[in-house]
């Protein structure tokens, strides 16, 4: 599953790729992963004519900022949130009361801390403003996005095509099928439309990710410290790879409760989160998977993975083998000896 680094890694090559290039047309192969508009047709007609001004990332979303049209200034959809679906697994993020939440979020403008934040030497980037149309992707589990020839072949997973003149595409490869696309238009508020962005805690790279900020997410909470995680409410991005890396990084048993962690450990596992998602950032994502960054390379993070997925070998600090437990269903990796 793509964690933030992957997506991070694919934000960067489409901010190389697909910046002042027109959306021409497209074409939906499957139905259900555009999340919003309920119709691929109004899908493909909201994107078409749009320039992609820029790629933003929160947490694992990515969402392409989209140039105005003439036309909008005469749309009147301000803040008009469509109606929930009832029935459809697919429409996850528009559906429930989650959908209310955000709206009253977003009529105040609301904006997360650390979406201000930006600086040149920061994997981070801020949420979009509210107002220009957008494109939104989650890759979930298998979601791949390509930027490739149109007369190269069809996968056969291929479920959306984004025509970027005759000659290019942004393909959307999705085996599992649980990625998800959404079309968000002009004036109305990004978390209305993908209600999980409201949904997120703090991205890693924000300044709202602080020590303290940890501290208090991890408070009283008896639960272990590697499924608090995976939670994106707690932190946004972090999968099972990085989990299991800033752990070990930090030094701490993946099953400790939260509440028994003192505050030299938050210290640390803060520090280590950042530092194991820059890392991998640097090489380009991982080999783990089927995770491909935009132009189908393999990113080589997992060469020097410290526990993840390195279950029996011997570990890099220490020598003692590296073991697995299942926690809340998940794998966790760790060494006995330098993780207490
Ligand atoms: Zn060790």
């Amino acid at each position: 599953m793509p964690e933030l680094p992957e997506v991070e890694t694919v934000r960067r090559g489409l901010n190389q790729l697909t910046l002042q290039r027109k959306i021409t047309g497209g074409d939906v192969l499957l139905n259900r992963t555009i999340a919003y508009p309920f119709s691929a047709e109004d899908f493909l007609n909201g994107l078409k004519k749009r320039e992609i001004i820029s790629w933003h990332r929160r947490g694992k979303y990515l969402i392409a900022e989209l140039s105005f049209l003439e036309e909008d200034k005469e749309s009147h959809c301000v803040a008009e949130v469509p109606a929930v679906r009832a029935s459809g697994a697919t429409r996850r993020e528009t559906r429930g009361k989650g959908d209310k939440e955000t709206r009253r979020q977003g009529d105040k403008g609301t904006r997360r801390q650390g979406d201000e934040v930006e600086n040149n030497s920061s994997p981070s980037s801020p949420s979009p403003p509210s107002t220009p149309s957008s494109l939104g992707v989650h890759l979930r589990m298998t979601g791949q996005l390509l930027w490739l020839p149109q007369d190269e072949p069809l996968h056969k997973h291929t479920r959306v095509r984004l025509f970027f003149g005759e000659e290019w595409e942004l393909r959307f490869v999705d085996q599992r099928t649980f990625g998800q696309m959404w079309w968000v238009p002009p004036k109305v508020e990004t978390q209305s439309i993908i209600t999980g962005l409201a949904k997120l805690g703090a991205d890693p790279f924000s300044a709202e990710f602080t020590v303290e900020y940890l501290a208090e997410k991890l408070k009283n909470r008896r639960r272990a410290i590697k499924t608090a995680l995976l939670d994106q409410s707690v932190v946004a991005g972090i999968g099972n790879i990085y989990a299991d890396e800033a752990l070990f990084m930090g030094r701490i048993k993946p099953e400790t409760l939260c509440l028994n962690l003192r505050r030299e450990q938050i210290k640390s596992l803060h520090s280590s989160i950042i530092k194991v998602l820059k890392t991998s950032i640097e090489a380009g994502g991982t080999t783990f998977s089927n995770f491909l960054n935009v132009q189908g390379v393999n990113g080589n993070y997992a060469h020097v993975a410290w526990v993840y997925n390195r279950t029996g070998k011997p570990c890099r600090n220490c020598t003692h083998l590296i073991e697995r437990i299942k926690l809340g269903g998940r794998s966790s990796h760790f060494c006995p000896q330098c993780q207490e």
